[in-house]
């Protein structure tokens, strides 16, 4: 598997699957998941509502995951998934470790070569960016996933230079 970083923007990745950094409702957010919702157009949104209408009436559990098609994104998936809120007094690295394996494992079921990954949990819901650049880097390196390229896609300078750290 080859492993690549790149500054910018996910919305524009030309792979076959970007995952999404979403939230339990599906529904749509800030961050990663408005600029997909907002670039790749309402037919995301419609198979999201779909989805909470059938299996995930509850919405998506933090550490799962779950594809859309990808509308107009130039990609062809969402694969969607609930990143933890960082806590300072209960350790949820298993759940940020499971995004980045669940997320694979979608990719395999649909035969997605390359994938694009945001540094979930960094955002709105304030995981340490160097700690979640290890967890994402250890987890995808260890995953034995059949994905042949997997692209971090990192917003700024200071993210791309937590996870070059680390690679
Ligand atoms: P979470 O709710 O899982 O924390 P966010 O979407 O709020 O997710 O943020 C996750 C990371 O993605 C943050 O580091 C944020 O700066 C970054 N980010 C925000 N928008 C984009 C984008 N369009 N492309 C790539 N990364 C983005």
């Amino acid at each position: 598997m080859k492993l690549t970083l790149v500054q910018g923007d996910i919305t524009e990745q030309r792979v076959d699957a970007v995952v999404n950094a979403a939230n339990s409702s599906l529904l749509g957010g800030g961050g990663v998941d408005g600029a997909i919702h907002r670039r790749g157009g309402p037919e995301i949104l419609s198979e999201c509502r779909k989805l909470r209408a059938g299996h995930y009436g509850k919405g998506l559990p933090a550490g799962q995951a779950v594809a859309t098609t990808a509308g107009r994104l130039p990609a062809r998936w969402v694969i969607h998934t609930v990143g933890p809120v960082h806590s300072a007094s209960e350790d949820r690295s298993g759940l940020l470790a499971s995004c980045y394996r669940e997320s694979l494992r979608v990719a395999d079921t649909l035969g997605a070569a390359s994938v694009a990954f945001p540094a979930i949990s960094t955002g709105l819901y304030g995981w340490p960016m160097d700690d979640a650049a290890r967890i994402a880097l250890e987890t995808v390196r260890t995953a034995g996933a059949q994905v042949e390229d997997v692209r971090f896609v990192l917003f700024d300078a200071a993210a791309y230079a937590a996870f070059e750290a680390r690679l």
